[in-house]
């Protein structure tokens, strides 16, 4: 079969599995300074079908895209030591304060720029915003077929792809044609190790942003190994409109965040009746969840 070109998008985010007491500023706000960063668990699974299919099938391309802040470069870094093929960064302030609305219009406006693409694979969430919103709204605004949950592919060819998806009560098997975007859930196969090889021929891989203070050693190295260059894209280079990005672009505002720990007495059962589903809606309405 043809090669494909495939697109992933993979985010930075903090460790939140691994927080210590100083993770919160006593004002209630992120201590960012005191969390690590790490590359997006379910984006590693979607990396690894990536380069699963590209081992499949020769002359296939991945591309991994992150909208991000200048240190997202990291995780840039690692996806080309785990085999991929080239790393577009969207980095610029005024992406800032973007929801899920602002940052898939983001990320679409990407895609339409990179333009050739059969397949684009993503995590199902991320573990800092969890809304899983992103995914499926780009495919929306690309107007592409998307599958969801999916952990495995068992099947692709010229212009169709199989997928297996975990749902709660089973596996499902679904087929979609490309080109068409894939979320790839937690319990898909983990990312392979990076490969030694690799590390050392991308260890020195920087974006435009990292490259402002790099010393002429490296600035030389560049000049000789246009490889090295992670590509770094700001809104006027993805043609996006400023009222649809960052904070403007981003209808949902966050009030205020609690930490909640419920007790056993807290919960409740509710059964799958129109009668509890009404009520529980009511519930939430009388307390400002939602509405
Ligand atoms: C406390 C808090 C509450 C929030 N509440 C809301 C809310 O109610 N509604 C809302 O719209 N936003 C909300 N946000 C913002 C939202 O989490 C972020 O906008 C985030 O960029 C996108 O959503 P997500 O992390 O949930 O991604 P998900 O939709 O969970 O991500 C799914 C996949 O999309 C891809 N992806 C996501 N972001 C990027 C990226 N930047 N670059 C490349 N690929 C990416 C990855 O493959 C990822 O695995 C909240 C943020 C915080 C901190």
């Amino acid at each position: 079969m043809n090669p494909l070109k495939i697109i992933v998008l993979a985010k930075q985010v903090p460790d939140t599995r691994n927080l210590g007491s100083d993770a919160m500023k006593p004002d209630g706000t992120v201590n960012r300074a005191k969390i690590p960063t790490i590359f997006n668990p379910d984006d590693l699974s979607a990396l690894e079908m990536a380069l699963h299919i590209k081992d499949r099938v020769p002359g296939t391309s991945v591309t991994v895209l992150t909208m991000g802040p200048p240190k997202a470069a990291d995780i840039m870094r690692d996806s080309l030591y785990l085999g991929a093929d080239k790393a577009i960064m969207i980095s610029d302030r005024r992406f800032g304060g973007a929801d899920t609305l602002a940052t898939s219009y983001t990320i679409a406006q990407a895609i339409k720029k990179i333009k050739d693409y059969d397949l684009i694979l993503g995590g199902r969430q991320a573990i800092d915003g969890d809304t899983a919103q992103v995914g499926p709204q780009t495919a929306e605004k690309l107007h592409i077929n998307q599958v969801t949950y999916a952990i495995e592919i068992s099947e692709i060819t010229d212009d169709k792809i199989v997928v297996k998806r975990k749902l709660d009560k089973g596996i499902e098997i679904v087929e979609a044609l490309m080109p068409c975007l894939i979320t790839v859930h937690g319990s898909a196969p983990e990312c392979r190790m990076p490969v030694a090889k690799r590390v050392m021929k991308y260890k020195y891989a920087r974006s435009k942003t990292e490259m402002t203070k790099a010393e002429d050693w490296l600035q030389e190295l560049h000049k000789e190994r246009p490889y090295l260059k992670i590509e770094e894209w700001n809104v006027e280079d993805i043609e996006a409109e400023k009222e649809k990005i960052g904070l403007a672009g981003s209808p949902t505002k966050v009030k205020s965040i609690e930490n909640v720990v419920f007790t056993a007495n807290e919960s409740k059962v509710l059964s799958d009746s129109e009668a509890d589903i009404e009520n529980m809606i009511k519930e939430l309405i009388d307390h400002h969840t939602i509405g």
